[in-house]
């Protein structure tokens, strides 16, 4: 029933599934475990079995990794750092967050990355970048970074890095254009150099004051929004001429959760439409790319079309696939194991 995968044969798209602990939260009331991995004491695999705790249904999926609760910040980078490294060796690159609001997304993609070993892919990917970037200029290599931090919200576009109220200045309009080169750039956005971690981190602190939050039963710091983080790498060897042009995107997506459990109505019920148009437009774009067809919809929504090129071609996509334990996520993992299965 859990079959290993053979990644030879799967093209650009890989998909992880991480499933967090249980936290004191969850209310737990059955004792029976929601999720199984292959064999209870394996922390990594590559099955997942759901369980609902009443009626008893049974549901196999299986991917590329499986990361059980225990699995640690720095055991899933391991399995990503190759992935970073295709970046500066200029591949475009782009690692995704899927799950329901509270499934770990955020902690999966930055962590906490002021508490050593908790900083999660971002600032693990940006060290990596950094550290080969700087070996590297022993064979002649040098770098450009920069970096940019946007947020798509009701579709629209708004820039993570731009100090004080700027957003509010209707002038900027974030327009997205792809040049014949594969090259993205977005009108107005701020892009930010960037040498080490610490100028990152900066970065990143300022983001986090600008994100939208809103308020749904479920989840008050529940994120409404995608948050996508890129760094641009222009790198050139001054002995052999050789130049690359990566691009590293590290995107935690807006909760997938339905509309039904987190109460919508009003303006909210017109947010969690334009949520999820543009999570089910990326898993369109996916699965037409993974199954090479002729059209791939990148139009259908803004994080697809601002993701375009880095998406499909020879780039390189990496799904995340969180997941809340509890069993009354049941209905909520079940959709977001369906949804990963469908794209992987
Ligand atoms: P999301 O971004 O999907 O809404 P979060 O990343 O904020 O979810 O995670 C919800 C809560 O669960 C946070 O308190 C987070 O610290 C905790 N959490 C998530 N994943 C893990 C994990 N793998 N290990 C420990 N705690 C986790
Ligand atoms: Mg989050």
């Amino acid at each position: 029933k859990l079959h290993n995968t053979i990644l030879e044969l799967k093209g650009n798209i890989r998909v992880f599934c991480r499933v967090r602990p249980l936290l004191p939260n969850d209310e737990e009331k059955e004792s029976m475990p929601v999720v199984q991995y292959p064999t209870s004491n394996e922390l990594q695999g590559d099955g997942i079995e759901l369980l609902q705790a009443t009626g008893g249904q049974r549901h196999f999926f299986s991917f590329d990794k499986v990361f059980g609760p225990e699995v640690k910040q720095e055991q899933v980078f391991v399995e990503i750092s190759q992935l970073v490294q295709s970046a500066l060796d200029g591949y475009k690159v782009c690692m995704f967050a899927y799950g329901q609001t509270g499934s770990g997304k955020t902690h999966t993609m930055l962590g906490n990355p002021d508490v050593p070993g908790e900083g999660g892919v971002i600032p693990r990917s940006l060290e990596q970048v950094f550290q080969s970037s700087q070996a590297l200029s022993a064979q002649g290599w040098s770098f450009r970074m920069q970096a940019s931090m946007l947020e798509i919200y009701n579709e629209t576009i708004r820039d993570l890095l731009v100090k004080g109220s700027v957003n509010s200045d209707s002038s900027k309009q974030y327009v997205v254009k792809h040049d014949s080169n594969g090259n993205t750039s977005v009108s107005d956005l701020t892009l930010v150099d960037v040498t080490h971690w610490k100028e990152v981190s900066n970065l990143l602190h300022q983001a986090s004051q600008s994100r939208s939050v809103g308020k749904t039963a479920m989840n008050e710091q529940s994120s409404r929004s995608h948050c996508v983080f890129t760094l641009r790498i222009s790198g050139v060897n001054e002995s052999t001429e050789q130049q690359v042009h990566g691009v590293l995107n590290l995107i935690d997506l807006a909760g997938s959760e339905r509309l039904s459990r987190s109460g919508a109505t009003g303006d909210r019920l017109k947010e969690t439409q334009a949520i999820n148009k543009s999570l089910s437009s990326l898993g369109d774009v996916i699965m037409a790319i993974a199954n090479k067809e002729p059209h791939v919809p990148y139009r259908n929504s803004k994080l697809t079309y601002l993701l375009q090129p880095c998406l499909g071609g020879d780039s390189k996509t990496l799904m995340f696939v969180n997941i809340s334990p509890d069993s009354k996520s049941f209905n909520e993992s079940l959709c977001s194991l369906r949804f990963a299965a469908k794209v992987n």
